[in-house]
């Protein structure tokens, strides 16, 4: 059955129609999240809890948009599945 997800990936916490900010949040990384694809359901958790709304849906998993990721971890600490694990820059 296909999903349909609302999430937009636009910019630093704005869910309106027109973007009110946009910060390069993805310059404030040490680490970014990386994603086991085999793992993921698709559930859509990690795109809800993503404070700045920048997990791309990929049609059967979710990709971090890293000029906005600004590596927090809060989307693998929420993920059910574990499909996410945070790497330092220079391991990935
Ligand atoms: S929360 Fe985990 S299982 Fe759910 S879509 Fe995100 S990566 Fe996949
Ligand atoms: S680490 Fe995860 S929750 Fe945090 S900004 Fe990046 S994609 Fe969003």
């Amino acid at each position: 059955m296909a999903r349909e997800f609302r999430f937009r990936e636009e910019a630093g916490w704005s869910h309106a129609d027109e973007v009110l900010l946009c910060l390069d949040t993805g310059s404030w990384r040490i680490e970014r999240p990386v994603v086991d694809e085999d793992r993921c359901t698709y559930c859509g958790l990690c795109a809800l809890y993503c404070p700045v709304q920048c997990m791309v849906n990929k049609e059967n998993h979710f990709e971090p948009n890293l000029a906005f990721c600004k590596g927090c971890g809060i989307c693998a600490y929420e993920c059910p599945r574990k499909a996410i694990t945070m790497q330092t820059q220079e391991d990935s």
